[in-house]
């Protein structure tokens, strides 16, 4: 007999929420999913604020480069310019049908989905506040067996002096007008990438890092070798640089630095990290334990201490990443609700996660850094290799691009992998296939390239910069 008014409950509509719900109903669980953002948020993060329109942006910026690069190939003519409300209604009206196709995936797996604001009121009860049609609040309760909780993060500004001038990147998509003076805080993902698009798409650019280089805990040389990318395309890049105040005057944003300057910008981007959502969950009334930030602790099947009570993605602030978060969901649906016919249940490694920064150029990344090697091998071999690729023979462009292998030298295995370049984000997930298989350097220099490509450089490194 079925006490519950559920099997599953997700708290959620984000990349790990609707996964997790769509394939729990398609193994038959009674499911029901809550977004508080209704159909307009179904996709999260990724989809409404994240890698998609993200992803677009970057790919608008890159038409800047081609129609400036084209000239050398004997295109003639006076470069295109921007209609920023082009690419927002565009983009807008893309990430609408995305809303409705991830709408109708739950509703043709049988998902309930309820556009409303969940919170966990103690037991298998979750709390659903809804708006009315006149508008006035609404209340309603359901129970289930299993609720997980997908709430995905929030960008965090630190405090200082005029911190409520600055913008994140929940805003930048929208922005009324096009920035033209625009100033970037943060060395991450996310200020490396948006400092690197509104570049591309006609801003003056400077990007503020308080460290020594960009994205930390990415193989120093790509840090460095990006850094240096990003400058020559025109992003003013720096470091150890860091912002005391900002006060709004009739001529911009006044950005007071750390070293005395003042910058004049238009929009201000804090892109200093992102924390888990979880204000008004009713965690701490449901006994869940949280950690720093308020993250809820996972076990290795992202159970909670209290044990009906799962989360997965950005919530658990681990691995912030899309694919992660879809990950760990099929995790939680096979263990609650069996694998699929045929298949074993199925687990997350953490070790060999690729990753792409859609910077211009790209970086894409696949297993340890040449620190992280050294710590763990005794001895490693670096490959490395640097040039300009065949394209930019004639375009003018003086990019460069960098291609970089760590191979433990005991077992010949490839540990580390590397690029910084065009298209850098699709090239290393072929890689990461053979990663995770194991591939040794012998078998990369048994593997025919695909000639004139630049990824075959990967597979014609012979000789190593750095021999063990
Ligand atoms: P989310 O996708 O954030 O979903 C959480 C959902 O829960 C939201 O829709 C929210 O409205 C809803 N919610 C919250 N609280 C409640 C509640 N109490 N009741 C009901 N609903 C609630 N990752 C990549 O892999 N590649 C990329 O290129 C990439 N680019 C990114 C670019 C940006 C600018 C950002 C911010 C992130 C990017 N990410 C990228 C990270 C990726 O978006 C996240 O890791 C991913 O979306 C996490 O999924 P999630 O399911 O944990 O949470
Ligand atoms: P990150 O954690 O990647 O970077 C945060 C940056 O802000 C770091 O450079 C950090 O410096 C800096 N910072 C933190 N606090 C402060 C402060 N108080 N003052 C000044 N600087 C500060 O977070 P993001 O916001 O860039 O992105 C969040 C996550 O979203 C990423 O980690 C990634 O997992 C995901 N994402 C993935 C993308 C992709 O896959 N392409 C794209 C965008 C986001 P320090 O290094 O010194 O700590």
């Amino acid at each position: 007999m079925n006490t519950f008014d559920f099997d599953l409950f997700v708290i959620g509509g984000g990349s790990g929420g609707v996964r997790a719900a769509r394939m729990a109903a398609q193994r038959g669980a009674r499911v029901a999913l809550a977004e508080v953002l209704g159909t307009e948020g179904l996709g999260g993060t990724c989809v409404n604020v994240g890698c998609i329109p993200k992803k677009l942006y970057s790919y608008a910026a890159h038409y800047a480069e081609s129609a400036h690069e084209a000239h050398g190939y004997g295109w003639e003519g006076s470069a295109p310019t921007l209609n920023w409300t082009t690419l927002k209604t565009n983009r807008s009206t893309e990430i609408t049908r995305l809303n409705g196709v991830y709408g109708n995936l739950l509703r043709g797996s049988g998902v309930t989905v309820f556009n409303a604001f969940a919170a966990l009121q103690g037991g298998h009860t979750i709390g659903l506040a809804t708006l009315n049609a006149d508008g006035s609040p609404g209340h309603s309760q359901v129970t289930a067996r299993h609720i997980l909780v997908a709430t995905g993060g929030t960008p965090h500004v630190p405090h200082f002096a005029g911190r409520e001038h600055v913008v994140t990147s929940d805003d930048m998509f929208d922005l009324p007008d096009f920035p033209q003076r625009l100033v970037v805080v943060g060395g991450g993902y996310i200020a490396c990438e948006f400092a690197s698009i509104f570049n591309g798409l006609g801003a003056r650019v400077t990007q503020l890092y308080r460290g020594e280089q960009v994205l930390r805990g990415f193989d120093d040389e790509v840090r460095h070798f990006l850094a240096a990318e990003m400058t020559k395309a025109g992003v003013d890049l720096r470091l150890n640089a860091g912002v005391l105040a900002i006060n709004r005057q009739p001529d911009g944003l006044h950005v007071k630095l750390e070293d005395g300057n003042t910058l004049v910008a238009d929009t201000v981007l804090y892109a200093t990290g992102r924390v888990p959502n979880v204000n008004g969950l009713g965690l701490e009334a449901a006994g869940v334990a949280q950690g720093a930030q308020g993250a809820i602790v996972v076990n290795a099947q992202y159970q909670t201490n209290v044990p009906h009570i799962y989360a997965v993605g950005d919530v658990t602030a681990r691995v912030q990443l899309t694919p992660v978060a879809l990950g760990e969901a099929m995790v939680v649906v096979d263990q609650l609700f069996g694998p699929a016919a045929g298949k074993p249940p199925r687990q997350m490694a953490y070790d060999c996660i690729p990753t792409a920064v859609f910077t211009h150029p790209n970086v894409g990344t696949v297993g340890l850094s040449e620190a992280q090697a050294r710590e763990q091998f005794a001895h490693v071999t670096v490959f490395r290799s640097e040039f300009r690729s065949l394209k930019h023979t004639l375009s003018g462009s003086t990019e460069r691009t960098l291609m970089k292998l760590l191979v433990d030298t005991a077992t010949d295995r490839v540990v580390g992998l590397h690029m910084v370049g065009a298209e850098a984000g699709e090239i290393v997930q072929g890689f990461a296939v053979a990663m995770k298989a194991g591939v040794t350097k012998t078998v990369f220099d048994s593997t025919l390239g695909i000639h004139p490509t630049a990824a075959e450089e990967f597979v014609t490194m012979r000789d190593p910069v750095k021999p063990a």
